[in-house]
């Protein structure tokens, strides 16, 4: 069960070869990071080549999907109808993903309680039965 936080016109993302791994593990509700089986360096997004030793070769590696925020913007013009004002834009620094920083949406907060460092957790959205998107929220306490 998710919530959904964006609007039906919201457009979805588009899967290639490389990323669909990606997206099916999402589909399922479990976030992973790709990581180079030659030197272990995580990266994402995903991409065919690691970008430290320029091995083909790579797995995921299953995180929990909590972090804190790295930096943000809050965002005041939508891009698709419906959508509620403002939403905000984060770089999450995930705490057990060797380094990796993702890019997602905060959501269940007021702009105001907003900072820098905030420690966050994973929230999944199914936009369709086929298409999840992580989502991160305040630590629920
Ligand atoms: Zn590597």
């Amino acid at each position: 069960m998710s919530e959904r936080f964006f609007p039906d016109g919201m457009p979805p993302p588009m899967a290639d070869a490389t990323t669909l791994p990606w997206w099916q593990a999402a589909a399922e509700h479990r976030l992973v990071v790709q990581r180079c089986t030659a030197c272990e360096h995580t990266r994402h997004p995903p991409a065919p080549v690691c970008p430290q030793c320029r091995s083909a070769e790579s797995d995921w590696l299953p995180v929990a999907g909590r972090g804190e925020v790295y930096t943000y913007t809050i965002v005041h013009r939508p891009i698709a109808a419906g959508q509620e004002l403002p939403y905000i834009i984060a770089v999450i620094a995930l705490e057990d993903a060797g380094g990796v920083r993702m890019i997602s949406n905060l959501v269940g907060l007021d702009p105001d309680e907003l900072e820098i460092g905030l420690a966050v957790e994973l929230v999944w959205e199914d936009m369709s039965a086929e298409l999840a998107i992580p989502r991160f929220r305040p630590v629920q306490r």
